[in-house]
């Protein structure tokens, strides 16, 4: 009896966690429960009665908003406000920027997948798709990379000049001022083309339409400000570039020590106020050729000519380049990607109050106005660029393993070059589907900053994986630079994507978590809120609702942790019905878990959390693997469930629940509460960790796909620079590549022969001759494989100089001799 009572309360007390009832429901439940524990048993009256009489009182306490509030709540909020962690004025706005979107779901521990499967799926328009196939494709054969790197360390005169001329500077500027106004879409898919080419030219396009002049005007401009710059910059007749870095202020932005006084001065013949510049930046992309400079320094108004106060904040300005005293020109060499990038100062430089962007009306605003423009840039810029190269490794080096042969066989074939394909093949495709998830949502008008800060720390993180993976299975040719290779440049820029808005480290240490435990919890920020409020009658009654809430939904993901942990996920609901199905509930599953643990962490350690930047970063792994797995489930089902993707998701999705569970693993091996940590592993992995580095036929499917032509790889690398003319090193790698498969059959019937006897010539010429005469392959086959042998002998070509020095010149790239291989 006792055990059975026991067992349905515990069974009751679950489902209501887990279903996330209401006080009011809690309070029934229990006093029902007392009813048929007291009624319904024949216990004593002396245990009876203090039963009744305790439980009185404590649905009395809690069940009593008033009273609550008073004896329970308060000592609450006291404490609370005591203990909460002390937030600057920089941080707040970082906090306060930007929207919360599908992060705010997988935060909630049961996330809704049914929204995320209606979002609409982004498309170009045709004006923006006719703009990719033509000018973009243009300015793609504009930029031979090797001239841009290795010869002239910039782009050609008439890059530049198409760049202009075409609107490549105003993509992001709405057509009434002269741009292009395309979608987040399209102007992720021109930097990831340009990018596919040449880097230095994707970055240089990029810049200005990522944080810079003309996005700061967009959102905060005055009407004059925009009709003057907007329309020059979109024609190009700007070139705008953002100063923010300098010497002392590089991941602490905020702490920039350049100083703005507002005086008088002379602007144009007239003596006007304004403000007296002084600043030393550093690291300033497009500024050695800037002619507008987007400047952020800090304000102050020692002689109170606009009021009382004296430091006024971080204001951002617009310098014209000529403006006396701007100092300007030089160049940083940016580990030879050689886009323009340097230092720049001013001494005493004068700009009236007209020249603040916004006017005066945001003096001392500068710093959210540039998290609020980043928290959009960050989605766009350096995920579109990672793409690029994470889709031409896919494409290119995949087609090199299949090329290349080594002991016979293509080198593809091996089990230890499929481990480093999988992993470019369904690491891009990770990419590509958090790109586009992201991207739509730009697109519907949220600026999830969070999201951003995911895909700017993850996909240039795998962008570096890929890289490096191609770099590996190219061997020497990827290691030797030329006109030949695709990948070395790309291979050099990596550290310049890790670096820029916001260094890898800094985002994924403080950024991820730290921002979204605060901004996407449903309880945290309106805790804070009502912690903060001035008001302290409504703060303590806002506290109240927030911190029960909050209560409520933890005992939820401790019940819905458990229960789906002991059924692995396989209770759970199921959005979609197919090979993905057990995906979505295992995601179900770790959601919960992760809203658990961060709750536990932020519970047990308040405040220091933010010192402790490794229990952050781990957090924040999972939240960001999370999202990166739903961006692949929603993928699959955007592009019909393709079966040929089949191996891509299975991949990515396998490889992102290991990482997610090795994750909150290596969280409670180092949560400095070891009972709760032991207590988080039982509730959460209560059979023990189920996942494990993905399996090796789950990696050799994987790299089939970019091992052979077909619909997935095309799918997989679409929106690449790619062409049919054969002075491209893409065409030849894609024609030998084609060809490779035309010829493997003919390829496998020769190794047979060989094997059964039948040829016994000591190289390639010979054994076709035997073939034709012993009738084991055709005359026409014999052409393909002599075909192949040249297409293959150009592909495996590397570059070679007459001199490496001041006066490299090009001299001898490929020996016309071609080797002889045996099959
Ligand atoms: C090629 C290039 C182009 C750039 N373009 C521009 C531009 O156009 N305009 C502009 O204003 N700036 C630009 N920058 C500056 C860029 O945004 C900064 O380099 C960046 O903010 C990092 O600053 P830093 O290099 O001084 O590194 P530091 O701030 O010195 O950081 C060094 C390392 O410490 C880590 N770190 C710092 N603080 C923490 C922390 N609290 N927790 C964990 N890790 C931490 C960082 O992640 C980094 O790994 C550019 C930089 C480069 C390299």
């Amino acid at each position: 009896m006792w055990i059975s009572g026991l067992l349905i309360s515990t069974a009751v007390v679950w489902a209501l966690a887990y279903r996330g009832a209401g006080t009011g429901v809690w309070i029934a439940a229990f006093a029902a429960a007392l009813a048929v524990f007291t009624v319904g048993s024949d216990v004593a009256w002396y245990i009876a009665t203090p039963a009744w009489v305790l439980s009185a009182i404590v649905v009395f306490l809690l069940g009593v908003p008033s009273i609550r509030r008073r004896h329970v709540t308060a000592p609450l909020f006291r404490q609370f406000r005591k203990v909460m962690p002390p937030i600057s004025d920089t941080e707040q706005e970082a906090r306060e920027a930007g929207s919360v979107w599908w992060d705010a779901e997988l935060f909630t521990g049961k996330p809704d997948w049914h929204r995320l499967l209606h979002l609409p799926r982004p498309h170009l328009s045709q004006e923006e798709q006719h703009f990719l196939d033509n000018e973009t494709q243009t300015l793609c054969e504009l930029l031979d990379d090797w001239r841009v790197t290795h010869e002239d360390k910039d782009l050609p005169p008439e890059a530049w000049q198409y760049i202009k001329n075409r609107g490549f500077f105003g993509l992001i500027i709405p057509r009434d001022y002269g741009g292009k106004g395309f979608s987040a879409l399209a102007h992720s898919e021109v930097v990831m083309k340009l990018a596919s080419r040449c880097i230095t030219g994707a970055v240089t396009v990029m810049v200005p339409n990522s944080l810079g002049p003309a996005k700061l005007l967009l959102h905060y401009g005055t009407r004059e400000q925009k009709s003057h710059y907007l329309p020059r910059l979109a024609r190009g007749e700007e070139i705008p570039c953002f100063a923010l870095t300098g010497p002392d202020a590089g991941s602490d932005a905020g702490a920039i020590p350049d100083r703005g006084e507002v005086c008088y001065g002379e602007w144009r013949g007239e003596r006007v106020l304004g403000v007296c510049l002084n600043w030393e930046k550093r690291y300033i992309t497009l500024g050695p050729v800037c002619t507008l400079l987007g400047l952020a320094f800090r304000l102050y108004d020692p002689q109170h000519l606009l009021g009382e106060a004296e430091e006024l904040g971080i204001t951002l300005a617009l310098v014209p380049r000529d403006t006396p005293g701007v100092t300007i020109g030089d160049r940083h060499v940016t580990l030879d990607i050689p886009f323009q990038n340097g230092p720049n100062e001013g001494r005493d430089v004068f700009v009236p109050m007209s020249q603040l962007v916004g006017g005066p009306e945001y003096i001392g605003q500068g710093w959210r106005m540039l998290v609020e423009c980043l928290a959009e840039g960050r989605g766009i810029s350096l995920p579109a660029l990672s793409v690029g190269a994470g889709k031409m490794a896919s494409r290119y080096t995949g087609a090199y393993a299949a090329i290349r042969r080594q002991f016979n066989v293509p080198i593809g074939r091996f089990e230890g070059v499929q481990e480093p394909l999988a992993r470019i093949a369904a690491l891009t495709y990770q990419m590509d589907a958090a790109r586009t998830l992201t991207l739509g949502a730009l697109d519907i008008g949220e600026s999830p900053s969070v999201i951003s800060a995911i895909v700017k720390y993850h996909l240039t993180e795998k962008y570096r994986q890929c890289i490096n993976d191609a770099m590996d299975i190219q061997g020497g040719s990827g290691i030797c630079l030329g006109p030949a290779n695709l990948i070395g440049r790309a291979y050099q820029a990596i550290p310049i994507a890790i670096t820029v808005e916001g260094a890898n480290i800094l985002t994924r240490s403080m950024i991820i978590f730290g921002q979204g435990a605060v901004r996407c919890h449903p309880w945290v920020l309106k805790e804070f809120q009502a912690a903060q409020d001035p008001d302290r009658a409504r703060g303590l009654e806002d506290f109240d609702h927030a911190v029960f809430g909050h209560i409520g939904f933890v005992f939820g993901n401790v019940a819905r942790s458990l229960f789906l942990g002991l059924t692995r996920g396989r209770l759970s609901g199921k959005p979609v019905k197919g090979p993905t199905t057990r995906y979505f509930q295992q995601l179900q599953w770790m959601s919960a878990a992760f809203a658990l643990c961060a709750d536990v962490a932020m519970m047990t350690l308040g405040g220091s959390l933010k010192r402790k930047e490794r229990l952050s970063a781990r957090l924040g792994d999972v939240l960001s693997e999370l999202y990166l797995t739903s961006a692949v489930l929603k993928r699959y089902e955007d592009t019909g469930q393709a079966e040929s993707d089949l191996p891509l998701v299975r991949w990515a999705c396998e490889n992102s629940l290991y990482h997610i569970q090795e994750s909150l693993r290596l969280l409670f091996r180092n949560l400095p509460f070891r009972p709760l940590a032991w207590l988080l592993r039982l509730v959460i992995f209560p059979t023990g960790a189920p996942y494990t580095e993905t399996n090796d036929h789950v990696d050799r499917d994987a790299a089939q796909v970019i091992l052979r032509p077909g619909d997935a790889r095309d799918r997989l690398t679409r929106g690449i620079f790619v062409s049919d003319d054969i002075r491209f090193r893409q065409a030849q790698i894609e024609s030998a590549f084609v060809q490779a498969a035309r010829v493997a059959p003919i390829e496998k019937t020769m190794r047979e022969a060989k094997r059964a006897g039948i040829l016994r010539g000591s190289n390639f010429e010979q054994q076709v001759q035997e073939a034709v005469a012993e009738g084991v392959i055709t005359v026409t086959d014999a052409a393909e494989l002599e075909r192949m042998q040249r297409l293959r002998r150009e592909v495996v070509m590397v570059d070679s100089f007459a001199r490496y020095g001041k006066q490299s010149v090009l001299s001898a790239a490929r020996p016309t001799k071609p080797a002889i291989y045996a099959v």
